[in-house]
């Protein structure tokens, strides 16, 4: 049986979509997409919402938005997918890793603190697997620091809420990815949500190539309009081809997160009695349940993988600790022993497959395979599953 890792469910009523934008004059940037912002506003409950060809684009022209480069500090959790890191490096200015909590692995007021320069000018907390993080508390730290934004990287998080608040509320903008794997995904496509007006105006230059306003309006009303060019920027928009496909998936979200929490539910019950860790869950959190990943013996992690891959499984890793990749290590220069918490689940961690198609007989052999791996190659290396603190950190040297 094959389990593929990830499956989308876009169904033909897309197609219909894409071919009513395929009847317009142009293909890119226009109506659709504002209607799109126009619902992702309201869905967040922010003043703006504005799309770009990317959740990495988008994070990119916030940072050049608010003016961050080379001096400025970062705080990115050690423990996420690299583009949190890049964006940083993107626009010259130093990331400034911080370990995540050992069990929920998500960046908390108390690391945040301790973490704070003068040199510090964002902090960008990210919701990992679909566990929103503590965004009161983390901007209750920065109460005195005005000087900081706080950006919340949602990639994994657009349904999830904590406390019943949605991504959005506390920070200074917080960033949606739409790629490919995502909850809700278009293939390739971003958004950044705010409630500040001098942001989003920012947002709106950077994503064309920094040119004034009236150009986006250029082609509108059949008379040509100069532009000028205010600021340097990106090309970071989205085209309505793309952004045809978001409408009703934002619409039906919500609703399709039951079924993720059902799988999700399913997983965690059949695999309580292995040899395994899973992410502990956060009080008071509506998971997205974006991933399902587990934590396994790092001696054993890669065969694992290699048994549910020729089982039919697809599997992937997420992630391994971003300062123990080859560029940041290199380029920092840092210890073998930094990062504990975010090394040591780096190192075995694997996610499963998880989407709404997945079926429960899918979902069985999944449980079943990884079972009867386990047994074997726990038995064969003698290894006994121990907190991610006292795993043993990964040797990359
Ligand atoms: C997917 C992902 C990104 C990057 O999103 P893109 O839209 O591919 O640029 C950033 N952060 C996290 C945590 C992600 O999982």
């Amino acid at each position: 049986m094959k389990v593929p890792f990830y499956r989308h469910d876009l169904a033909a009523s897309d197609a219909a979509a894409i071919a009513a934008v395929l009847r317009t004059p142009h293909l890119t940037t226009g109506a659709v997409g504002r209607a799109v912002e126009a619902q992702l506003a309201d869905y967040f409950s922010t003043r703006h919402a504005v799309l770009t060809s990317s959740w990495t684009t988008g994070a990119h022209a916030t940072l050049m938005a608010l003016g961050i480069g080379p001096g400025d500090e970062v705080l990115v959790p050690a423990m996420t997918f690299i583009a949190s890191a890049n964006v940083v490096e993107l626009v010259g200015a130093t990331p400034v890793f911080i370990d995540i909590d050992p069990e929920t692995l998500l960046m908390t007021p108390a690391a945040l603190a301790a973490a704070l320069t003068p040199a510090t000018r964002a902090v960008m907390p990210v919701h990992l697997y679909g566990q929103m993080c503590d965004m009161a508390g983390l901007r209750k730290v920065l109460a005195t620091r005005p000087d900081i934004a706080l950006i919340e990287d949602c990639a994994h998080c657009f349904e999830g809420r904590r406390a019943d608040k949605r991504p959005g509320v506390y920070s200074d903008a917080a960033i949606f990815s739409f790629y490919a794997t995502k909850n809700v995904t278009c293939g390739e496509g971003g958004a950044v949500v705010t409630n500040r007006a001098d942001l989003a105006a920012s947002l709106r230059s950077i994503r064309s190539h920094g040119m004034s306003a009236a150009a986006a309006e250029r082609f509108q009303n059949g008379f040509y309009r100069h532009w000028d060019m205010e600021r340097l920027g990106l090309k970071a928009n989205l085209p309505d081809l793309l952004a045809a496909l978001l409408p009703p998936q934002i619409k039906t979200v919500d609703a399709r997160l039951a079924r993720r929490e059902e799988l999700a539910r399913y997983y965690e019950a059949a695999l309580s009695d292995l040899p395994l860790r899973l992410v502990e869950s956060v009080p008071d959190v509506l998971h997205a349940r974006h991933l399902l990943p587990i934590h396994v013996p790092p001696q054993i992690r890669d065969k694992l993988i290699h048994g549910l891959n020729s089982a039919g499984i697809g599997v992937t890793v997420n992630y391994t600790a971003v300062p123990a990749t080859t560029y940041y290590r290199e380029k920092y220069g840092f210890a073998c022993d930094s990062f504990p918490h975010a090394r040591a689940w780096g190192a075995g961690t694997l996610s499963l497959p998880l989407y709404p198609a997945l079926t429960r007989a899918q979902q069985d052999h999944v449980v079943d395979t990884l079972a009867t791996l386990l047994e074997a190659l726990t038995r064969s290396h003698r290894v006994h599953v121990s907190g991610v603190s006292e795993a043993p950190p990964q040797n990359f040297d």
